[in-house]
């Protein structure tokens, strides 16, 4: 049997690193970290989001400013909300949660966001600090990826990875983060051919297509590890929704181990997006923005 890669624990311990990192802050006469949210609009999904992101904060003592606008919100008064929050000093991270309506450019806005404050990492000052291995923030789901695989793996140097996916805010950063422990990569999509023949070679597996249960048992070689990204909601037979993941769990028990969906990936990201606003919150306080001081940057040495 795979080990399980157990995500909710992984996430529940790192929650307890990143509330003792906030008691240390306070302690210390440092101001308590500030993450707020932006929600424009009434959908559904973003609205249990940001629930989620909230209570999260609570659980580790960061404080949470939730900003919702209604959905006929102006690009400008947005922007201008943003502009703010960039220029207050209580406020560490922002996030503006997508899909925005459709009037409003997303990548404007995302871009507008300070990249010392971008505790996403979406922003191109952070995506190029990644590519470059110089620091910057490091968007959520992929740290989360990284972290479950160093909780199995000790030393990546040299290992075969396939990442499948090569979406802006999984697959490449996935990608460059498994490049900087010294992997060899293969980033692969929807047009490559002989994915089953890649995968096969493949020491790591990160799938992150979105396409369920497209990793066989067959295509995974014995003692791989397996990071399953993809949730797909589907309708089971007995008319329940259900989450599938891109991994046929069930036929992957020879791997070395695998993350479960859900519970597995899911849980890393919202406990990566609150270590990432005490990161940028001890930058920014320190007089260094997360995405422009190397060595206040997420301590990356922890993947090598
Ligand atoms: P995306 O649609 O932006 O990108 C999907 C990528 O997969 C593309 O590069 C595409 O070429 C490739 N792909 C699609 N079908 C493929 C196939 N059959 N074979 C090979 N490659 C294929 O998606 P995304 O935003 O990167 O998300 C990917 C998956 O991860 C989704 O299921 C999403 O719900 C999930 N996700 C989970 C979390 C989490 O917190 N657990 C966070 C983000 C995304």
């Amino acid at each position: 049997m795979a080990e399980l890669i157990d995500g909710k624990a992984v996430a529940n311990s790192l929650d307890e690193k990143t509330k003792a990192q906030v008691d240390e802050m306070v302690a210390a006469g440092m101001q308590r970290p500030g993450l707020a949210v932006i929600l424009v609009g009434d959908d559904g999904a973003s609205q249990v989001y940001v629930r989620r992101k909230i209570k999260a904060c609570q659980k580790v003592g960061v404080t949470s400013i939730e900003r919702r606008l209604p959905a006929d919100t102006s690009q400008e008064d947005l922007l201008a909300i943003v502009h703010e929050m960039n220029a207050d000093p209580a406020i560490h991270g922002i996030l503006c949660q997508v899909p925005l309506p459709d009037h409003i450019d997303t990548r404007l806005v995302l871009r507008s966001i300070s990249p010392d404050k971008d505790v996403d990492g979406f922003h191109p000052v952070n995506v190029g600090r990644l590519s470059t291995g110089t620091g910057g923030i490091v968007p959520c789901t992929p740290l989360g990826v990284m972290i479950l695989l160093q909780s199995v793996i000790d030393d990546f140097k040299g290992k075969d990875a396939v990442v499948i996916g090569k979406s802006n805010i999984v697959g490449k950063p996935v990608a460059n983060l498994l490049l900087d422990a010294e992997c060899t990569v293969t980033v692969t999509h929807i047009y490559t051919a002989n994915l089953s023949e890649i995968c096969r070679k493949a020491d790591i597996i990160v799938a992150a297509a979105g396409a369920p249960q497209l990793v066989k048992g067959s295509w995974v070689k014995d003692g791989a590890v397996i990071i399953d990204v993809g949730i797909t909601r589907v309708m089971g037979d007995d008319g329940k929704e259900k989450l599938l993941g891109d991994v046929a769990f069930d036929e992957c028990q020879h791997a070395k181990a695998i993350t479960p969906v859900p519970g597995g990936v899911g849980p890393m990201t919202i406990a990566c997006l609150l270590a990432n606003t005490v990161q940028a919150a001890k930058a920014l306080q320190a007089g260094n923005g997360a995405a422009n001081d190397y060595a206040d940057a997420p301590d990356r040495s922890m993947f090598k």
